[in-house]
């Protein structure tokens, strides 16, 4: 379902009038309101009023994490401190935590980008959403409660944790739209496997909503067959909203960015300098409608590409691909660039092994070394050890020929890789640089 068709299908002619003026009223409240903004603005010659066209915003400086540290907690507010009604934060595992500011207006134009999403999965009024993301300053949890309250649905806030429970809940109510990451939606798919329930009949699942995290076509796959469900991908960031910034439709084929509320670029992380349609590089975003904290040409590290066809949902809004990697996860070993996401691909295709996993790096001898641990299934790991032998040499080789490195792959017993109920840590990086 299309939650606001006269938003979502807008012409793109009409779509640019309204990014252009929306865009430009966000300059110049940044240039009147935020000092720092402002510094950055006259440093590199630029004036509100030299945005004349869209293609005008790449005059204007990026904004980074660092920026957020550096004027920590409030300094890039553009509201009164008592027009803000929340505080969201990002997790802080890389460093000091960063702090946003959302008016009433922000968290109103973040709510309705995740019933749009919410929406484009199926879900409306009669929907159970069970929300397994935690509920706290990481957006997960409230941004995809907002979403589903705004929509009508009936909410479990589970907060992230207990499976079990989880589980329990999902059965007794009935939930049909899970809100998770999708490591841990593979976890509860597997622990209802386990308990011996059936999607369909003990679980009334039909769709889930999976974000935060990087992920696969093979794992939706995975998950979907685990929890009989459409499995939708969901990407945002605290910095810009939280969930919903670009949401999936049934047509599987890349999110829509909510283009009447943020303006996407990719640009190539290096140059800086935009890059079309089609060609992979950075995201970095402008938002176009919040007034406590606006971002302007903000680098995420994401990478993705974009694509302008059409979509069949009739949609008008460009889509991004799934993340496959940020240029800050991606590890150089032996002078070869590799994404976690690669590795993952080439794991959940493999019959006989779990999508958990861990990426060891080191330096033994000023040599990098790459070890993949990953988990045996139930199944897999009664066998014989021949034929565990052969799926470990298969992935060795698959890595090798997908990834274009030599792994040593260390099989270990299944539910021994420590499960996380907030994002999955995939990487162990042991080298001193
Ligand atoms: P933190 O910096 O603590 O991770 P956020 O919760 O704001 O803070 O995380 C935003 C980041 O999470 C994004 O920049 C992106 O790297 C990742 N992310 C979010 N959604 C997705 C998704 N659907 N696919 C891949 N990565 C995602
Ligand atoms: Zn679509």
């Amino acid at each position: 379902m299309i939650y606001q068709p006269e938003k979502e299908c807008i012409s793109r002619e009409q779509l640019r009038a309204l990014q252009l003026k929306r865009l430009q009223a966000t300059v110049a409240l940044e240039y009147k309101q935020v000092p720092m903004y402002r510094a950055m603005m006259d440093q590199k010659g630029v004036k509100p009023e030299d945005i004349r066209t869209l293609e005008d915003i790449r005059f204007l400086p990026f904004m980074n994490k660092t920026d957020l540290r550096d004027y920590y907690p409030f300094g890039l507010l553009a509201a009164p401190q008592s027009d803000i009604v929340r505080v969201q934060g990002s997790s802080g595992t890389t460093g000091k935590p960063i702090v946003v500011g959302y008016t009433q207006n922000d968290v109103d134009v973040w709510t309705e980008m995740v019933s749009r999403a919410l929406a484009a999965a199926g879900a409306g009024r009669d929907d159970i959403v069970q929300v397994c993301y935690g509920y706290g300053l990481f957006t997960g949890g409230l941004g995809a409660h907002q979403g589903a309250s705004a929509l009508g649905a009936m909410v479990i806030p589970m907060s992230a944790g207990n499976t079990q429970r989880q589980i329990m809940m999902m059965r007794d109510l009935g939930s049909t739209v899970l809100c998770c990451t999708p490591s841990y939606a593979t976890y509860l798919g597997e622990t209802i496997r386990e308990m011996g329930l059936v999607p369909g009949k003990d679980i009334r699942l039909k769709a889930g909503i999976f974000g935060a995290e990087p992920w696969s076509e093979e794992m939706r796959q995975r998950l979907e067959e685990l929890l009989g469900i459409d499995a939708l991908d969901i990407y945002g960031l605290t910095e810009i909203a939280g969930p919903g910034v670009a949401f999936e439709c049934l047509e599987k084929h890349g999110m829509h960015v909510n283009e009447d509320h943020v303006i996407v670029e990719v640009i190539d992380p290096v140059t800086e300098q935009p890059l079309p349609y089609g060609t992979p590089g950075e995201l970095v975003f402008t938002t176009i409608t919040k007034t406590g904290q606006p971002m302007l040409r903000y680098r995420t590290h994401d990478i993705c590409t974009l694509d302008d066809t059409p979509c069949p949902c009739g949609r008008t809004t460009v889509r991004m691909s799934r993340i496959t990697g940020r240029t800050d996860d991606m590890l150089v070993i032996r002078g070869v660039n590799v994404f976690p996401s690669q590795i993952e691909s080439v794991l959940v295709s493999i019959h006989g092994v779990a999508p958990h996993y861990l990426l060891e790096v080191d330096r033994v001898n000023s040599a990098d070394t790459l070890e993949v641990k990953v988990e045996l299934t139930e199944d897999m790991f009664s066998d014989t050890v021949s034929q565990i032998e052969a799926v470990r040499q298969l992935i060795a080789e698959q890595i090798k020929s997908v990834v274009g490195v030599q792994a040593k792959i260390t099989l270990v017993p299944p539910r021994s890789i420590p499960r996380s109920e907030g994002k999955a840590k995939r990487v162990i990086d042991h080298r001193k640089y």
